[in-house]
This record gives C-alpha cells, structure tokens and sequence, in this order.
C-alpha cells in the first residue's frame, strides 16, 4: 500500500513537473515563433567607431595607432565573451564601454559639445531573439548610455527614455551618476569653438539661426564619430547598440538616430543586426537598420546587398552620409559607408582580425 502511495506521488509529482515545464517552453516558443534560435559555432563580432572624412593625410601615425589599438581592445573584450559561449548582448554592452570610456571617440567620454558648451548622449540597444530594445536619448550624467539602454530594455516596461528623467530612473536603479565635467574633453571643445568661428566667419550667423547649420558643409564633416557594436553568438541569438554624443553645435535637445530603434540601432534573430552611424537625420529618414533587415525579410537578398542598396543608394539619394555595421544569422558581415573612411573591425569564429579606417 505504501508502495502505491509513493508511487501515485511520484506520478504526480512528474504531471506537475511536466505541465509547468510545457508551460514555459510553449510561453518560450510563442515568444520565438516568428524567430528562430539556431545554434551555430559561427559567432562573430563587428564594431565602428564613426564614419566621415577621415584621411590618411590628416593623421598623425600616433593618432592612427591609438585608433587601432582601441579599436582592437574593445573588439577583443567582446568576442572573448563569444568565444566563452556569452551572449550577443553581453558582447556588445562590453565592447561598447570600451570605446565609450576612451576620449578617442565621439560617445561617452569623447562625446561632442553641443551649442550651449554641454554634453547630451543618446544610446540604444536591440535583442535580436525577442524583439525587446531599449535606448536613451539627452542624457547628462551617465558615464556608460549604453549600460543604461540595456537598463531600460531589462529592467522598465519602456523602450527610449530622456533627459532628466532617464537619469532619475537610472538612480533609481542603483547606477552612479557621473559630474557633467567628467565628459569635458579640450578636443571637443576647441572643435566646437571652430566649428562656432567658422560659422560666424562664412555664414555671418550665430549658428542660433536653424536649418542652415544643418546645410554647412563643415558641420557635415565633423559631426561623426559614434560608437556601434553588432554581435553573433554561439546560440545563434543576435544584438545591436549604438552610443553617441550626437553632433558638434547641436541644440534644442536635437536627438540623431543613435537612440533611435529601427534607424540607429535593428536586431532581428530572422535576419541581421545593425549599427549606424552617419547624418542621423537622413538615417531617420531612410529607416536604415530596419530597412536593411527588410529587405533580407521580405525579398530575400544578402546581407551585403541590402546594406549597399541602403548606403550607396538610398541615404545619398536623400542627401545624407555615413555608414552601418552588420552580422546576419549566419555570421555574414557587412561594414559598408559612403564616406572616406568609418574606424571598423571584425572578428570571426576563427579569430581573424579584419581592422580599418579609410576606404581601401
Ligand atoms: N548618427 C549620429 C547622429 O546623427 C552622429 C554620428 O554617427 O556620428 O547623432
């Protein structure tokens, strides 16, 4: 008898075990219908670091090698954690912090001034395998936007929060704030206060004037340097971020695509993962990260194909620049940009560096 009763609650015990674990993987699969997890050993890693005029002939060999060697650090950090068998998201987070706490590119530390002489960060970031995203935008104090976009997507009900009240909830989630005049950087400023002469000089205008200061050439030209990272993980699972300290003479909280889901920043488990950067508001306009993903969707083509037809075709035609980083499903990349040059490297499965800076 009491043999039939330990049998009758093991049973049950197994029904309960069973059910609840058929729960979850059905919650799981509803979640994932549309996009497939498959294991893959094909992992890998891209980053950029901006796109722009970037000349050789500008360069100093110490500037350039500085450039490379950070560029190779922070592109390390991430696919380590790949190889160790780390997610896409925590790869990109990584990597991305890296070049956010070097003064060598515009995100983070290296952030740009706007016109008011202060610095505002937008950042976002995308879960290829749910669909779920998160970014800020006109934040002052947060050392890392980045971590905070991840922050948002993991830990709030919202997907983009700004200005002041994106760093009220960062306090609130135990994350330190950092003193405005921790992103002053003598570069950026002295970049804006040329960028302000120039102005003054060419345009006789205080650049308070409006959309002419969007139309300067010179403003065209020194507006980039935003930091992207796209990621492939072992699972099969892909993620995007992007952070920037936007443009150089910005006002009225002008916000790019950086934080912008769809345009700066795109991950889909289905088909690739995305980072811009370039004239954010031609890449607002022209949806580039989600339309690049589109077109892999619902026509079928590459990677790379739908990355040229995008940068070479559709943002020039608009009147915009810049370039994107991006891995598909199956650890294809694309690094493609209409400019003279966009800091970028790739690692492979293998562990291959592909490292550049200007066109060739
Ligand atoms: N896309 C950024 C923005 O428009 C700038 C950049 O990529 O450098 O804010």
């Amino acid at each position: 008898m009491k043999k039939f009763q330990t049998l009758t609650l093991l049973i049950g015990f197994f029904m309960l075990f069973s059910c609840d674990f058929d729960q979850k993987s059905q919650n799981k699969s509803e979640v994932n219908a549309e996009i497939p997890t498959i294991p893959s050993e094909k992992f890998g890693i891209v980053i950029h670091g901006g796109a722009g005029t970037i000349l050789k002939k500008n360069m100093s060999d110490s500037l350039e090698l500085a450039y490379r060697q950070k560029l190779e650090e922070a592109i390390r950090v991430g696919h380590e954690i790949l190889a160790r068998g780390g997610s896409s998201l925590d790869a990109v987070t990584s990597t991305i912090n890296i070049l956010e706490d070097s003064p060598l590119f515009n995100a983070g530390k290296g952030a740009v001034f706007t016109h008011d002489e202060t610095n505002e960060l937008d950042a976002s970031i995308m879960d290829g395998a749910t669909l779920n995203a998160g970014a800020v935008s006109g934040v002052q104090r947060i050392k890392n936007p980045i971590d905070l976009a991840n922050a948002v997507m993991t830990q709030s009900e919202h997907v983009m929060l700004s200005g002041n009240g994106a760093e009220d909830f960062a306090q609130l989630i135990g994350m330190e704030l950092v003193d405005p005049s921790y992103f002053y950087t003598e570069r950026r400023f002295q970049s804006l206060q040329k960028v302000k002469e120039r102005l003054k000089k060419e345009y006789n205008h205080d650049s308070g004037n409006n959309a002419a200061v969007f139309e300067d050439p010179f403003i065209k030209n020194t507006k980039f340097g935003t930091v992207g990272c796209v990621a492939l993980d072992k699972k099969g699972n892909l993620a995007a971020g992007t952070s920037t300290g936007g443009m150089t003479n910005k006002r009225w909280n002008r916000i790019g695509d950086a934080p912008i889901i769809g345009a700066g920043t795109y991950a889909n488990n289905a088909t690739c993962a995305v980072s811009s950067t370039g004239w954010g508001e031609y890449f607002i306009r022209a949806m580039v990260a989600h339309d690049i993903s589109a077109m892999m969707e619902y026509k079928g083509v590459s990677l790379q194909e739908a990355a040229s037809e995008v940068i070479q075709k559709k943002v020039p035609a608009l009147g915009g620049d810049g370039g994107i980083v991006a891995i598909d499903k199956d650890g294809n990349i694309a690094m493609e940009f209409n400019t003279a040059g966009m800091y970028r490297a790739h690692m492979n499965a293998e562990g291959e560096l592909i490292l550049g800076i200007y066109k060739e």
